[in-house]
């Protein structure tokens, strides 16, 4: 195996032609970018993935959070999670996403987490992490063990007969309730693409999660100007209060003007095979009365679509209720 460091802002541009070399960027990707190595490593000890080379990006000039000129967060891929969970403009005008980031993995992880390394991290489907069982995401062809298996964990929303993993990044969801955007370098030039066009479903092609191609560096996320009369919440359910990742979550931020939803944002979290912004929640609440009925309708909205697996029927009505508590938590002085 071969590792190459690459330090300065000129050196980008080598670092993506040496990723480029790969066929895909996706699972099977012969060059790796590392960052901070928390689920790669993880992969590579399992044998799940099996880079030639690793890029080493660790050193790049992409660890700043800048405040964007027309307002907005412009936040370099090599933040670490920590560091931009506790950032005072993060804190104090995207709380919802500092909630997120805060909920996952543990403060170890976090401070050697990027905002890169999260946006891409791969699902904890314990098929795919087991090279001896069929998965269609790790071997394309090879089958999916987990819609007959042990799916309790696995999504209900946006699934396909060759797979139902789930996105597992608590930081995407509330990336999508903040309309989040994702800047690529690339061996074409940069390119800026909408987290919600970023992932992909799994349809026929579940080795194949986002829009990137190999060579493709994500440089930063930005996010747009804050909305000072928001109020901002992401509510994560688990089966223990730490370490430990989501069954259903919601993220939601939303703005009230006379006792009626004047802009709402949903964004659900557990269920999904992407980050999943709910459009059906969000028409639901939208100039209605804030009021737990609306609420009940929106979750009933979000959670229409949803195809339950063997074991995982419970997520229907823990993501309604997930849902619902987040939209009482963030209207309770309305
Ligand atoms: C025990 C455990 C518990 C966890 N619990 C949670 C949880 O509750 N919630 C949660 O959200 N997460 C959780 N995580 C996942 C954790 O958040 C991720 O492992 C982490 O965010 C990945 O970031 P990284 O920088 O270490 O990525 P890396 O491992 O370095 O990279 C991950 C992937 O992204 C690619 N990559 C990295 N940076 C770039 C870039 N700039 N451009 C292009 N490609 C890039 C790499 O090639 C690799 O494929 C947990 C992880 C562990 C091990
Ligand atoms: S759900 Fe997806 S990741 Fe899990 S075994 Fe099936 S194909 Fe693989």
């Amino acid at each position: 195996m071969e590792a190459f460091t690459y330090k300065r802002a000129e050196d980008i541009p080598q670092a993506i032609e040496a990723a480029a070399k790969s066929k895909t960027a996706q699972q099977g990707a012969q060059v790796r970018f590392i960052a901070g190595g928390t689920t790669l490593l993880d992969l590579m000890k399992l044998d799940v993935e099996r880079p030639r080379q690793l890029v080493d990006i660790n050193h790049l000039p992409l660890s700043k959070v800048e405040a964007l000129p027309e307002g907005g967060l412009k936040i370099g891929a090599l933040v670490r999670n920590a560091d931009l969970a506790h950032h005072p403009l993060v804190q104090s005008n995207y709380a919802v996403l500092s909630q997120a980031l805060l909920s996952g993995a543990s403060a170890q992880l976090r401070n050697m987490a990027t905002t890169g390394g999260n946006l891409l991290q791969r699902t904890r489907c314990m098929y795919f992490r087991n090279d001896a069982l069929p998965c269609n995401k790790r071997e394309p062809g090879s089958g999916c063990a987990a819609i007959d298996g042990d799916n309790r964990m696995l999504a209900i929303l946006g699934t396909s007969r060759n797979c139902i993993a789930t996105n597992p990044s608590d930081m995407n969801v509330a990336l999508t309730a903040l309309e989040a955007k994702v800047r690529i370098e690339g061996v074409g030039g940069s390119r800026v693409v909408g987290i919600h066009d970023f992932f992909l479903e799994p349809g026929d092609t579940p080795q194949r999660e986002t829009v990137l191609e190999p060579g493709d560096l994500v440089t930063h996320v930005s996010l747009p100007p804050a909305r000072s009369n928001s109020t901002q919440v992401y509510l994560k359910l688990r089966d223990r209060a730490s370490y430990e990742f989501a069954l259903a979550s919601a993220a939601v931020v939303v703005e009230t003007q006379g006792g009626k939803f004047s802009y709402v944002r949903v964004a659900l979290g557990g269920v999904g095979t992407r980050p999943w912004r709910s459009l059906e929640a969000e028409k639901a609440l939208q100039g209605e009365p804030v009021h737990e009925k609306t609420f009940a309708e929106a979750a009933e909205a979000a959670l229409r679509g949803a195809k339950p697996q063997s074991g995982n029927a419970f997520k229907m009505e823990l993501a309604r209720r997930c849902v619902v508590h987040a939209l009482t938590l963030a209207t309770k002085s309305a």
